[in-house]
């Protein structure tokens, strides 16, 4: 079968991209070079084009790389030069909105921007935000099982998916488009694809659950001066501010790092050797001044208790943005090679953590910058490396990742917490997973995509 006259013959040229018509954008991975240009993009805009896109492809034996808004990290929709991208964009749009059950049915193409946008018309709010919320699609957030901000108060991806759809690698299309909280009728087969990264099948559409509108945040940044305040700061968080949206923490290297390098940005505290943390809270209740004005009084007391040496609350959205800019404006560009990890360990063994790898990457890396930071409430850390070299050496960036992720292996965390494995951590997963759980996901693989041909390379 000729898998590129088969699909010129369902698809019009707009849906069909080859050759030199194929845009950079599609191989070009968020924040990288360009690879090499894979050998067709398709882009339907029908549920029916798309099973048959998939059938040919399968018939075809043609690897066939889900793509989202090319925003993950991971390098889980990477193309090959042999493969056909399939790019959601134009299989986009909301479908439904239920006032009374409280959900959205949304096709996967559809950036997460607009469907935060159409539900707060109707007075809900998602329980999902992230930085690249114009790009992303809802579709790359359920298949790497995203995270993001708001994880606190409501859960990561999969916590927030009823219902979802998928064509499986054959061109089958299961349609599970559940709107029930509860549905116990056998085995919850949506949750296998929820975080697989496109090698099971392709979601095409999916029932999110809605939550009430909130209010504006309130949003402060508060000096902490040890590892062991902050996380007693995040106990008493949780009890005193019930509405908590986010609990990000810098460690100090951080927080001078980034007021070293942003001149334009304001640092409304001394960049000193403490730890920051940037707490959000918002109510479907409570205005922003209601609490706002309870907050003052909490924070007076952290203070007294010596919780907190310091603390500065954002008087308007601006203030509040420039805030958000400290914690995600790690500057990509000026950094020599920067290594940039996601990693979950028990809270409490997070600065541990922090300590025992910045001291092994220091004793052979002298001038290695470390830059911890992350959204501890989950316990997710992100860590900035960068070796500070004038000429970026492979060898020796290899060998920080199997630095860092032996390390997690042997403290019991997980080398993803939310940017899935892709192509980039294939190669560490045994430091996460026993060989007994990697061969029961080869099984999964096997079973529903024999001839593999589904993002292949990606994950296993
Ligand atoms: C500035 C910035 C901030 C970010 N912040 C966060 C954060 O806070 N938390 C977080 O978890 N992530 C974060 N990310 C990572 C990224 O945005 C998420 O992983 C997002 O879920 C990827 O969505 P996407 O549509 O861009 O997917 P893509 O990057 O296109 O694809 C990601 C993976 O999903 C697969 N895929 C995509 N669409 C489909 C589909 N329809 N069916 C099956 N498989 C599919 C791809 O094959 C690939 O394996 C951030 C990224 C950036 C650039």
């Amino acid at each position: 079968m000729n898998l590129l006259a088969e699909l010129s013959a369902l698809l019009t040229p707009n849906e069909l991209l080859q050759g030199k018509d194929i845009p950079e954008r599609y191989y070009t991975p968020y924040a990288e070079s360009p690879l090499a240009a894979p050998l067709a993009v398709a882009r339907p805009d029908t549920l029916e084009k798309l099973v048959s896109t998939l059938a040919i492809a399968h018939q075809s034996a043609c690897p066939v790389i889900p793509q989202g808004g090319f925003t993950g990290l991971a390098g889980g929709a990477n193309p090959s030069p042999n493969s056909l991208v399939v790019a959601m964009e134009r299989y986009c749009g909301i479908e439904e909105i239920d006032t009374a059950g409280a959900t959205v049915t949304v096709r996967a193409g559809t950036p997460l921007s607009i469907v935060q946008a159409a539900v707060a018309e109707q007075g809900f709010t998602l329980g999902i935000d992230l930085g690249a919320r114009d790009s992303c699609q809802i579709g790359g957030l359920i298949a790497t099982n995203a995270g993001g901000n708001r994880a606190i108060r409501y859960g990561v991806m999969r916590d927030q998916v009823l219902g979802l759809e998928v064509i499986l690698p054959d061109g089958t299309l299961v349609s599970s488009l559940n709107r029930m909280l509860k549905n116990n009728a056998g085995l919850d087969i949506k949750q296998l694809f929820i975080g697989s990264e496109g090698t099971l099948g392709l979601i095409t559409r999916a029932v999110i659950k809605l939550y009430p509108a909130l209010h504006t945040p309130v949003t402060c940044l508060l000096s902490v001066a040890n590892a062991e305040n902050v996380t007693a700061l995040w106990r008493a968080a949780r009890t005193h501010l019930p509405d908590l949206l986010s609990f990000e923490v810098m460690w100090p290297d951080f927080y001078q790092f980034m007021s070293s390098r942003m001149p334009d940005t304001p640092f409304p505290l001394p960049a000193e050797d403490s730890f920051k943390v940037l707490l959000e809270y918002a109510s479907p209740i409570q205005t922003a001044e209601d609490l706002q004005s309870a907050l003052t009084d909490t924070l007076g007391a952290w203070l007294e208790s010596g919780l907190i040496n310091d603390a500065t609350i954002a008087s308007n959205l601006d203030q509040a943005r420039q805030l958000w800019h400290i914690r995600e404006g790690l500057p990509m560009d000026n950094l020599p090679a920067l290594l940039n990890f996601d990693v979950s360990l028990p809270i409490a063994d997070i600065d541990p953590f922090v300590q025992r790898c910045t001291s092994q990457l220091l004793n052979t890396w002298p001038s290695v910058i470390c830059l911890p930071f992350g959204h501890l409430g989950d316990s997710n850390l992100h860590l900035g490396i960068s070796l500070n070299q004038e000429t970026p050496n492979e060898a020796a960036q290899m060998a920080v990742c199997e630095l860092v992720y032996r390390l997690i292996g042997e403290m019991g965390g997980t080398i993803s917490a939310e940017h899935g494995i892709g192509r980039y951590k294939k190669a560490y997963l045994h430091h996460s997973r026993h060989a007994p759980e990697i061969s029961l996901m080869q099984q999964f693989k096997q079973l529903l995509d024999p001839s593999g041909r589904m993002n292949p390379g990606c994950v296993l």
